[in-house]
């Protein structure tokens, strides 16, 4: 069977199903990703977070989180409440954490609101943010 007849047999049994061919859609490679941008406030923040951060990855280099895929050793600082405001920056608020874990948390809510690695809402914290506006440091 030659090329040309198995073309032919092709487009003869496209005729019959009437199933066209399907022509791959030329997808933008060149699409820009837009930039992110943080506020000045973030920026000032990221300043003070990243030592912070290193500090406590150094002092704590056993993950803390230990999820079923936990890999033990230490690659980041999971944020039990969040990186909102404050919290972003708040030693207490935060757990050594594996990659594995972080991961594991982000797609297990459930398991991470059970084992306290993640609050369920925010609105108890804003009360206790009234309460210790003098932080220890
Ligand atoms: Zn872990």
């Amino acid at each position: 069977m030659t090329e040309g007849s198995k073309y032919m047999q092709d487009r003869l049994q496209q005729k019959i199903t009437g199933i066209k061919p399907v022509k791959q859609k030329k997808k933008n490679i060149l699409r820009r990703t837009p930039v992110k941008k943080f506020s000045e406030k973030r920026l000032e923040q990221n300043k003070v977070y990243q030592p912070i951060s290193q500090e406590f990855r150094k002092n704590h280099p056993r993950c803390a989180i230990k999820s079923p895929d936990c890999t033990k050793h230490t690659q980041g600082v999971h944020h039990v409440e969040g990186r909102v405001g404050d919290d972003f920056l708040d030693k207490t608020k935060m757990l050594p954490s594996c990659n594995a874990c972080n991961l594991y948390i982000e797609t297990h809510s459930k398991w991470a609101k059970e084992n306290g690695f993640k609050k369920p809402n925010y609105k108890s914290k804003l009360s206790k943010l009234n309460e210790s506006s003098t932080s220890a440091n």
